[in-house]
This record gives structure tokens, sequence and C-alpha cells, in this order.
């Protein structure tokens, strides 16, 4: 595909990944019926491919949130742009997105949420990116962790592109 200049995990190797990831929410959400949140655009190929390796009932919503980047960390630098429509009081919720960059997009979006009283709350990330953070985000689930470069494929975009993508690349000349 023009302008991927590196492969770095390909369908075989997501699909296995994902595969890992999917037993062990299976084991740990057996009987719980978890909700599932996909945090749009960039996690609905991760979440497709995700629920369907899971064995156990669950239910799904997504939101699309605005970040506002970390002027400050309190709730109010996420705006909901589409909100779920679910009553979370009380479920065991787990939030799905594709990358786990400064976290502040997941952190707003935690605490929104958490502010909801749910039972629990957990994250799966597809991708967990090796920099520091400000905000005390970490991923309970996640398939891959990589370096700090700009991945596109598998549901991630640059500029609204590559999202269709099966594989995960690295952009560049
Ligand atoms: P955060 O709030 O963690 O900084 O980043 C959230 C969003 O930034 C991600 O959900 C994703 O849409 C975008 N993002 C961060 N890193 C990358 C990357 O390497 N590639 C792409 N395509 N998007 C990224
Ligand atoms: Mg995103």
């Amino acid at each position: 595909m023009d302008g991927i200049s590196r492969i770095l995990y390909d369908q075989a190797t997501i699909a296995s990944a994902v595969k890992r990831v999917g037993a062990i929410i299976s084991e740990e959400y057996r009987d719980k019926n978890p909700l599932l949140i996909g945090v749009l655009k960039g996690s609905f190929i991760f979440m497709a491919d995700l629920v369907r390796v899971l064995d156990i009932p669950c239910e799904m919503e997504f939101m699309v949130a605005k970040s506002y980047g970390q002027r400050t960390q309190s709730s109010g630098v996420v705006e909901i742009l589409k909100d779920i429509n679910t009553d979370i009081n009380g479920r065991d919720v787990i939030i799905i997105e594709d990358i786990l960059d400064t976290a502040n997009t997941l952190f707003s979006i935690t605490e929104v949420l958490k502010a909801r009283n749910p039972a629990s709350i957990k994250i799966c990330v597809f991708l967990d990116k090796n920099i520091e953070r400000k905000v005390p985000v970490t991923a309970d689930y996640k398939c891959f962790d990589i370096e700090n470069e700009f991945v596109v494929g598998y549901g991630l975009d640059y500029a609204e592109k590559y999202r269709n993508l099966p594989y995960l690349g690295v952009l560049g000349v």
C-alpha cells in the first residue's frame, strides 16, 4: 500500500494476539455479562474481532469523544460527541480503544464513566505506546506494546485514510 514503509504486525499475528486477549477476558468475565464500550472510530475493527473471540455473553456500546489535551486533569477536558445509550450503574465495563498514546482521551472517558457508578471499569487496548504519561492510565488488557512511532491500519488512520488495512503498518516515504 502506498505510504506504508514497514509492516509491524501482519494479519495472522494480530489474530493470535486478539485471540489471546479474548481468552483472558472470557475467563475473567465469565457470568458477568460485561458491557464493552468501543471508542470510535479507531477501535471499530479491533472491537469487531475481539467480540467474536469472546465465548461469554456480553453487550456492546460505542462512544465518540473529543479530547482537548492536558490543560487540566479534570473530567472537563473531554467532549462526548456521542454518548452510550445504556445505564452502566452496577455494570462491569470494559473500554475498548485502539491505542494508548498520551492517554488523555482515555483518562477523561474513564472519569466520566466512573461518575455513573459502574461495578468495575477496565481498559482494553489494541496497542500500548511506549511513552511517558502525565495521566495515571494503564491498560488492563492489550495486544501489543509498540515504540513511539506513528502507526496506521487495523482501524487506525492518518487523515481518515488507512483504517481498512488488515495489518498494522508504519507510515513513511
Ligand atoms: P491519546 O489521547 O492516548 O493521546 O490518543 C488518543 C488517540 O490518538 C487514539 O485513539 C488515536 O486515535 C490517536 N493516535 C495516537 N497515536 C496514534 C498512532 O500512532 N497512529 C494513529 N493512527 N493514531 C494515533
Ligand atoms: Mg481513537
